[in-house]
């Protein structure tokens, strides 16, 4: 077994041994003895930066508008945990990309992580601004140019990398593309709770219902028995109705050589760090 994730990552490269098509970086390995550092914890009540308090990123000039960037979708190729496409289960061959919004801003106050999001530590990801009216068209269109580039089988759609589903319209934005494109898949998990009375939830419960394993959204801490992820401190405090997210623990090289999250509705545990 592949030892355990250090955090840090180097270049991949063929020349030594490195599948650089699936990530553009691999892993470094976390030396025999050290242990994974935790999650800081957050701060007191009334100790809050100014950012929490006003619901923000940390880092607003990663906030951009559909026109300041290339691209709306990033590669998985990208993003060491992820990678460029699914190479096992139903969807072995669709192509994977992730979407950014801004963290917080499209999170329930409810998160559990409202302090201690991962965003924190994510000062280069370009977060796309959700209020900009041209936002859906232009995210429409992006799918529709990459499921219909040649040698791809579908396309599999991370929501969200950073933020969450911000209104039920968005929902049904999901739902209208995933009616319009046959090869189009997403997965991912959302702070939001079903019963939440903005009708968000709802809106996600049904997409899953509706779309099986071409839609599995789950509910982060959702304490449910399936569809719902757990955050756990070590690997012997898995729950009995969980399995640990192979990345985590070095098992599997990214989520495209995993593919449990979309291929089972059984519970993920993850490893906080
Ligand atoms: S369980 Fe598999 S698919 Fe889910 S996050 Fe971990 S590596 Fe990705």
């Amino acid at each position: 077994m592949a030892g355990e994730i250090l955090g840090g990552v180097r270049k991949a490269y063929a020349s030594k041994g490195d599948d650089s098509t699936f990530t553009r970086f691999v892993k470094l390995e976390r030396p025999e003895g050290k242990k994974r550092h935790q999650r800081r914890q957050p701060k007191l009540p009334g100790f809050e930066a100014p950012y929490i308090i006003e619901g923000r990123t940390k880092f607003p000039k990663s906030v951009k508008t559909v026109a300041e960037v290339t691209n709306l979708l990033v590669s998985g190729h990208s993003n060491v945990k992820i990678g460029r496409d699914v190479r096992k289960g139903k969807l072995r061959g669709y192509w994977i990309y992730t979407l950014s919004l801004e963290e917080r801003k499209t999170c329930p106050l409810t998160c559990e992580h409202w302090q201690s999001c991962y965003g924190n530590n994510m000062p280069y990801a370009k977060r796309v601004d959700f209020t900009d009216p041209t936002l859906l068209t232009a995210l429409e269109a992006e799918l529709e140019k990459l499921i219909g580039t040649h040698g791809r089988k579908g396309i599999l759609v991370r929501l969200h990398a950073l933020g969450d589903f911000y209104s039920p319209a968005y929902v049904g934005f999901w739902r209208r593309m995933l009616v319009k494109h046959p090869r189009l898949a997403i997965y991912g998990y959302t702070a939001r709770r079903r019963s939440s009375p903005d009708g968000i939830g709802r809106a996600i419960d049904l997409l899953n219902n509706d779309f099986g394993e071409r839609c599995m959204i789950r509910w982060s801490s959702g304490g449910l028995k399936t569809m719902s992820t757990v955050n756990i401190g070590e690997e012997s405090s898995k729950p009995a109705d969980a399995f640990i997210c192979p990345e985590q623990t070095g098992k599997t090289k990214g989520c495209g050589t995993c593919g449990l999250c979309w291929g089972t509705s059984k519970n993920v545990a993850f490893l906080e760090h």
